[in-house]
């Protein structure tokens, strides 16, 4: 039977980090703070997968507490989640993100992180979408302070 889990995540805009986001470096004016790379999209496709498998969420897997995670590679969270969901005969379905920022225009990176994410979870790219929007201006992501991401990712018995 199917599983479907959802993932969200928000990251604060930090002056002097390189900007990660999908697995793919972008260059911006700006990275994103976090304990890790602070990829929001990589950390919200790990947490649609633990999700739907009711596997707790990306911050029990990965502390922050821990040095061990500090600027790590987001990549290893979604490749540990895909790992989980192999242990229990799943593999995953499809996934769609959405990501939601003002700045930097997503638009020229979509593709690229579209076969990232899809490398990342072993499937096709036809089997990603990646989707970016803005804020209009509102809250958080308006503003600039940070941006946010959506996930949902499918899994099926493999
Ligand atoms: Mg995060």
């Amino acid at each position: 039977m199917d599983r479907v889990g959802l993932g969200f995540d928000s990251h604060r805009f930090t002056p002097g980090r390189p900007l990660v986001l999908g697995g793919v470096p972008i260059d911006h004016d700006a990275g994103l703070a976090g304990h890790s790379d602070g990829d929001a999209v990589l950390h919200a496709v790990t947490d649609a997968i633990l999700g739907a498998l009711a596997a707790g969420d990306i911050g029990e897997h990965f502390p922050d507490s821990d040095p061990q995670w500090a600027g790590v590679d987001s990549s290893r969270f979604v490749e540990h989640a895909v790992k989980l969901a192999a242990g229990r005969g799943l593999i995953v379905g499809n996934c769609d993100v959405t990501v939601l920022a003002e700045r930097p225009k997503l638009g020229p990176h979509k593709q690229r992180m579209r076969e990232r994410i899809a490398a990342l979870l072993g499937v096709d790219a036809s089997a990603v979408s990646v989707k970016a929007k803005t804020g209009e201006g509102m809250g958080f992501v308006g503003a600039g302070e940070g941006l946010a991401a959506l996930a949902v990712v499918s899994l099926r018995e493999a």
